[in-house]
């Protein structure tokens, strides 16, 4: 193989096929051949949005499970033929950042994030891991292609979320949009014994979902200001956490709002616009409130893979509600990238597998 094809990038606003030259392999990496694939509302932000600027000509895709073609003389624990799971973000472990327990941004701020961004994505029909005993997992038999392409990046970030929010046993837990990553959100919380969850969003399919993975509450962001819905339904007392998976850069104002001295706001959402987000100066208790406001990119890598495999294998969650416009020719991830830009309202996520 010396080319290959792959969904790209052109320029803003516009996607297309191109070809590419076989990239390669180094001694600690691996060349890995899609098995099933996913868009992500990421891509949108990339290409229409313009979130990280320009790009030509850049393959996208970060969400993938995959087989292994070829490894680096290095590689310990991987070889050709190997089913993998591939987490959208790959860092690069020996980063001072990544010793220093935020191997997101090893070598610089989100640095760790590399497909779709500084390298070509997923979206190809081979594409290239770097370090890859520390970054691919191997794909327990009990799980599916499918199933293991929302490993990669829905079910990691929206845990993230509710880790970096330290849910604890009995929290009052607001999720702000509930989306794919939303839910996930929604799933860890519960997972991590949160007592009630709120989940906003407007379209049915999510919220009968959300409430599959445990939301007690349902609020409809469309039917009025959800910091008024969510008080009138808590007698007016503030939640302990809120986690941030849609929405705006104004939604930090209603996060702040809702919870209490003390309390946590973690984002996941990725900001695609605007220069500043917004904290209220008298909610946030003239800056003395002990609010914490926090963001992050979700942790990659192997362990993480690992893990969150097991709560699959063992039947703790069941990613398939999310999984609701399938595909079956690597083609089709064209118009599965399409479908997440448009959102219909009973699109959760679309899967191509092949
Ligand atoms: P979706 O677009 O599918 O979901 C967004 C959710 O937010 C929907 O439930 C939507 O409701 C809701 N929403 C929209 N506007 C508002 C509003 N004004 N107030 C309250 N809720 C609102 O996105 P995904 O779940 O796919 O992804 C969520 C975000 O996470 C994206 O920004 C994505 O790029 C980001 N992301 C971040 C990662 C990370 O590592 N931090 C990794 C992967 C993704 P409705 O559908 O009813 O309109
Ligand atoms: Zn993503």
């Amino acid at each position: 193989m010396t080319k290959f094809k792959g969904l790209a990038m052109l320029g803003f606003d516009t996607i297309g096929w191109i070809e590419k030259e076989a990239p390669a392999v180094g001694p600690n990496d691996a060349l890995c051949r899609p098995l099933a694939l996913s868009p992500c509302t990421s891509d949108v932000h990339t290409v229409w949005e313009h979130a990280i600027g320009d790009r030509h000509d850049l393959i996208l895709g970060h969400e993938a499970s995959a087989e292994v073609v070829i490894v680096g003389a290095l590689v310990k624990d991987f070889k050709p033929g190997d089913r993998v799971i591939v987490p959208a973000i790959t860092p690069d472990w020996q980063a001072v950042e990544s010793q220093m327990g935020f191997s997101q941004h090893s070598g610089g701020m989100l640095n760790g994030w590399k497909f779709s961004n500084v390298k070509d994505g997923v979206f190809g029909e081979y594409f290239h891991v770097n370090e890859a005993d520390g970054n691919l997992a191997h794909l327990p038999d009990s799980i599916g292609a499918e199933t293991a392409v929302m490993l990669s990046d829905m079910v990691p970030t929206g845990f993230h979320g509710a880790n970096n929010a330290e849910v604890e046993y009995g929290d009052t837990v607001v999720v702000i949009g509930i989306g794919p990553v939303g839910l996930m959100a929604v799933a860890g919380s519960v997972l991590r014994g949160a007592g009630r969850v709120f989940g906003v969003g407007s379209r049915k399919k999510c919220q009968e979902a959300a409430k599959y993975y445990g939301a007690t509450d349902i609020v409809n962001y469309k039917d009025g200001d959800i910091v008024e819905q969510i008080k009138d339904a808590m007698g007016g007392k503030a939640v302990d956490k809120a986690i941030i998976a849609g929405g705006d850069n104004d939604t930090f104002d209603q996060a702040v709002r809702l919870v209490r001295p003390g309390g946590i706001v973690s984002n996941i959402n990725y900001l695609g616009t605007g220069d500043f987000i917004k904290i209220p100066r008298v909610e946030w208790g003239l800056g003395m409130g002990h609010i914490r406001v926090t963001g992050g990119l979700m942790p990659g890598g192997r362990k993480n893979m690992e893990y969150l495999a097991r709560l699959i294998v063992n039947g703790r969650l069941d990613v398939s509600p999310l999984l609701t416009h399938r595909f079956g020719r690597f083609d089709d991830i064209e118009e599965a990238l399409l479908l997440m830009k448009d959102k219909p309202a009973d699109l959760i996520k679309p899967v191509v597998t092949f």
